[in-house]
């Protein structure tokens, strides 16, 4: 039996997911932006788009920090922005504690809550968040293992693909439900 994860929990877990995107050796970090219960927009470090990865030509370093890399709460926010979804009352879950400039942009950005499990850096991101009052969430990392249970619940079970081919192959048509409530037949093209 698994234990079903809180919100934060699940937030954060989905952070930790977003860091195996990262593409820079020395952090691989993930964020998602949320509220009420809901993804706004997921970010990792990583290089901007079209341009080479940490990981295949090295990193840029100066004073100590990966310059190629745009961090996850930035990518986050980016992300956000594009596709046009306000953050303002969000709150972010991050894998790593934000560094100065991203906290800067995240409490810019309106968002009002920061869960993290790591610990804190020697930056001025806290001061920062303090002063504009956002809340700042410390938990215990929650589970790295994902809960995929293949043993009790069919749905998670491995589909055998061949019978689902053959399947295919008999049926003629599909239901499908049309806007005023109908049922429409289509029939498959093979
Ligand atoms: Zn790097
Ligand atoms: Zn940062």
């Amino acid at each position: 039996m698994t234990i079903r994860p809180d919100w934060d929990e699940y937030f954060l877990k989905l952070a930790m997911l977003a860091s195996e995107r990262a593409t820079c050796p020395r952090m691989h970090c993930g964020c998602i932006l949320a509220k009420n219960k809901n993804v706004i927009a997921s970010g990792y470090n990583g290089s901007i788009p079209g341009d080479d990865h940490c990981d295949d030509v090295g990193c840029i370093i100066v004073d100590n920090h990966c310059m190629r890399t745009v961090h996850a709460e930035m990518n986050a926010l980016i992300q956000a922005a594009r596709r046009g979804h306000a953050v303002e009352g969000a709150s972010a879950y991050v894998t790593n504690m934000p560094c100065t400039t991203c906290a800067k942009a995240l409490i810019t950005a309106g968002i009002i809550r920061v869960v993290v499990f790591s610990d804190f850096h020697d930056t001025l991101a806290l001061d920062f968040f303090k002063k504009a009052r956002v809340v700042i969430d410390k938990h215990t990392i929650p589970s790295t293992e994902i809960s995929y249970d293949l043993k009790d619940y069919s749905s998670a079970r491995v589909t055998d693909i061949p019978s689902l081919k053959q399947n295919a192959k008999t049926l003629n048509s599909i239901d499908t439900v049309t806007a005023r409530g109908g049922i429409r037949k289509e029939k498959i093209r093979k």
